[in-house]
């Protein structure tokens, strides 16, 4: 439900994300406002040792909103990549410096308790960090260090969720939220023209979450296997319902819908999105949207019509949606 509508959800603000994805901000401007009076606050407060070191090695225990906002530094550390240009501001075990994350992800077993040592100061004494001998892999990574740039340029920090490098909060939610989701053209299906309720049924369609007899039996909701179009034993699905019954071949044969539009149920959603603002594409919504319907009054109502009934129905309410929505 949180997701965005581009992802298939219903755009919900996730708070929780969205309140992480404010809070880093607070540590973006340490890095860059360092002459603002947040960070001169946040440095006498905890950096009293050394204000020259890059702020996630500074005291990660202060008040409650320090330390709220250190316990999101997990976010912050995925966010940014760090370009190295003299390794100043840079941290060796805690910064993004190494192309993909945490060059020395891994490392934490074998590595004196030295963690809050910047990449210049680590490249004269990179072997002393370590109390054990190194893998073959951890010394070939160790040997990124001392090829790294060493001029007198400060680092500099990217954003890595937009394309100008800066922080944004709306940049890392959407990151958060729609983390590991499959990403297919929905955010068409809400330009559709037609009423909003057919839109949200076309939604839970491309998730597959319609209550057909199988997600019924996948809910512990069993009866005899049985479709109330075709009047067949057969399982009803998703698949069956709206491209592989007979009675759903033969509505579409008559609005002279191609073939390919209804070999599955994505297939059809894509043929809908190509052509969410023309007759064909209303057509194909208002099928699908009809053949539910009509599944509905067969079973809850004990009404029925006939192949030519919801064919009539299908043309004229695509007719009116096209003129009205
Ligand atoms: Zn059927």
């Amino acid at each position: 439900m949180c997701l965005p509508k581009a992802y298939g959800g219903f755009g919900l603000i996730n708070l929780k994300l969205q309140n992480i994805s404010l809070l880093i901000r607070w540590i973006w401007w340490l890095y860059k406002q360092p002459a603002s009076l947040w960070t001169c606050i946040a440095k006498q407060l905890y950096a009293k040792r050394d204000h020259n070191i890059p702020p996630l090695a500074w005291n990660a225990q202060g008040s409650f909103f320090w330390n709220d906002i250190f316990n999101l530094r997990l976010y912050f550390q995925l966010s940014t990549k760090s370009v190295v240009t003299s390794g100043s501001n840079t941290l060796l075990w805690y910064d993004n410096w190494g192309g993909n994350i945490f060059a020395f992800y891994g490392f934490e077993n074998s590595m004196l308790p030295c963690k809050n040592i910047t990449l210049k100061r680590a490249r004269s004494r990179l072997y002393s960090l370590f109390a054990s001998p190194l893998t073959a892999v951890q010394a070939e990574k160790l040997a990124l260090v001392s090829l790294l740039p060493n001029s007198s340029t400060p680092d500099t920090l990217f954003w890595r969720w937009r394309t100008d490098a800066t922080y944004s909060a709306s940049s890392l939610y959407k990151c958060l939220v729609s983390a590991g989701k499959i990403s297919f053209h929905f955010l068409m299906l809400w330009k559709v023209k037609v009423p909003p309720s057919i839109r949200h049924f076309l939604v839970f369609l491309a998730h597959g979450r319609i209550m057909t007899q199988d997600q019924l039996q996948k809910r512990h909701i069993n009866f005899a296997p049985r479709c109330h179009m075709c009047r067949e034993q057969i399982l009803e699905t998703q698949f069956h319902l709206f491209c592989d019954c007979t009675f759903a071949k033969a509505i579409w044969c008559m609005l002279n819908v191609d073939r390919t539009v209804y070999s599955s149920i994505l297939s059809a959603l894509s043929a809908l999105c190509s052509h969410q603002q023309s007759l064909h594409g209303i057509y194909i919504a208002v099928t699908l949207w009809g053949l539910w319907i009509e599944r509905n009054n067969r079973v809850f109502r004990n009404q029925r019509r006939n192949i030519q009934g919801v064919h009539n129905w299908i043309v004229h309410e695509a007719t009116l949606f096209l003129k009205y929505c």
